[in-house]
């Protein structure tokens, strides 16, 4: 088990807050694995039942505090994209349908209030984003039919090229957002869809930065200079996500994390370093959990208080633990949201 050395009023310390706190996490890759088909017979593991390799469900959810995750569609290899518009109805359907199954423990919520209120009544909640517009099939129609299905947060590439922008296996060029990718973005203000800018170009990026007026987030990626890797942010593009007010979703996969000795510790630092650089009100959680998220003292959802133990063990006040923990996503949630 991992050691985390504090008093045992710290102990408690943290046990509270984590408790208090509203615990939001911007990605995970699990709907995936919903949509698997039956192997050898076995049907993959509901998301109200416990599957040990899996690192985020209902179970582990409850016991690790994280009161409400946004579920990923993404919809697979470049090969794959034909078919990506059934995916992400597929993995919609699954979401729902466990839904209705788990409704005791489990609610698919649209609004703040909404995750407040299962919070509350000692219940989990999610909501769906896309990951990589693929499903969108480069039309505005069935964007608008995807906010109605629930999606909530959409990110414009995974690492390809698409009909909106470039993603990071295509930078190439140095572009910027196509024509479409620009109007997608208003009609996302305008219907109430976070914009994810994780995945994305650097250049990409500068544009969305230069284009929006309202808070963006990106969903699962840490701190360049303290990893170098491309799915990481420089400090420029921190502190202009900061500007518009936006958040970074801090992502748990250890490549991310640090080059080597990827652990809670070193996933800290990039906390440390983005409240360093731009206070505490633009940082996150993004585990990329059951895509690759993961490291030593934060293997799955259920051991989401080891990460408020170490913000204690490092002396962080109550309120910016609860603002790091969820508070500042769900600010970002209800301003677009609306
Ligand atoms: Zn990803």
């Amino acid at each position: 088990m991992y050691k985390i050395d504090l008093s045992k009023a710290q102990e408690e310390e943290a046990v509270r807050i984590h408790r208090e706190a509203v615990v939001v996490d911007t990605h995970c890759d699990t709907l995936g694995g919903l949509i698997q088909p039956a192997q050898r017979g076995v049907a993959p593991k509901r998301l109200g039942e416990v599957s040990e390799k899996r690192q985020v469900e209902i179970p582990k959810m409850l016991e690790g505090g994280l009161d409400c995750q946004v579920f990923a569609m993404y919809t697979g290899t470049q090969e794959a994209q034909m078919d990506a518009l059934f995916k992400a109805v597929k993995m919609a359907d699954a979401f729902y349908q466990d839904a209705e199954t788990y409704s005791d423990k489990f609610v698919a919520i649209t609004k703040v209030d909404e995750i407040l209120q299962a919070h509350k009544a000692g219940k989990v909640s999610g909501v769906l984003s896309i990951e990589g517009a693929e499903p969108l099939m480069g039309n505005l129609g069935v964007m608008r039919i995807m906010y109605r299905l629930g999606v909530r947060m959409i990110s414009f590439t995974w690492n390809w090229r698409t009909p909106f922008a470039d993603g990071l296996a295509a930078r190439r060029t140095g572009g910027k957002l196509t024509d479409l990718g620009v109007q997608a973005v208003q009609e996302m203000d305008k219907l109430g869809i976070v914009l994810d800018v994780s995945h994305i170009t650097d250049s990409c990026f500068n544009d969305i930065a230069d284009l929006k007026k309202t808070p963006f987030i990106a969903s699962h990626s840490n701190c360049r200079a303290l990893c170098d890797n491309a799915r990481n942010l420089t400090d420029d593009m921190i502190k202009a996500l900061a500007a518009d007010g936006g958040v970074l979703g801090m992502n748990f996969l250890t490549g991310f994390v640090a080059k080597e000795g990827a652990n809670l510790e070193k996933m800290i630092d990039h906390v440390d370093h983005i409240v360093k650089l731009v206070g505490p009100d633009h940082v996150g959680l993004g585990a990329d959990y059951d895509g690759g998220g993961g490291c030593p003292g934060l293997e799955d959802s259920s051991k989401l208080l080891n990460f408020t133990k170490e913000l204690i063990r490092r002396g962080y006040e109550e309120e910016d633990i609860k603002k790091i923990l969820g508070g500042n996503h769900l600010r970002v949630f209800k301003q677009v949201w609306k």
